[in-house]
């Protein structure tokens, strides 16, 4: 289901979930009013989506654009 693939082994990555236990879930946190993020419509507490690789352990992280 995965569209994102590792940059070093070109295989499909997983997505996954990682959290900070007892802290809650992560997110992108801006305070720019005017800065290229608030522009793409990422808000204050924007959501990740974050990408395993199977082979290499690389994980990314993805904003949640789409809200
Ligand atoms: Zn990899």
């Amino acid at each position: 289901m995965s569209d994102h693939y590792c940059p070093h082994c070109d295989v499909a990555m997983e997505e996954t979930t990682v959290t900070a236990e007892g802290v809650g879930d992560l997110y992108v946190k801006t305070k720019r009013e005017k800065g290229v993020l608030k522009r793409l419509g990422i808000g204050d507490n924007t959501s990740l989506d974050a990408f395993l690789c199977p082979e290499c352990g690389l994980t990314q992280f993805y904003a949640d654009l789409s809200t």
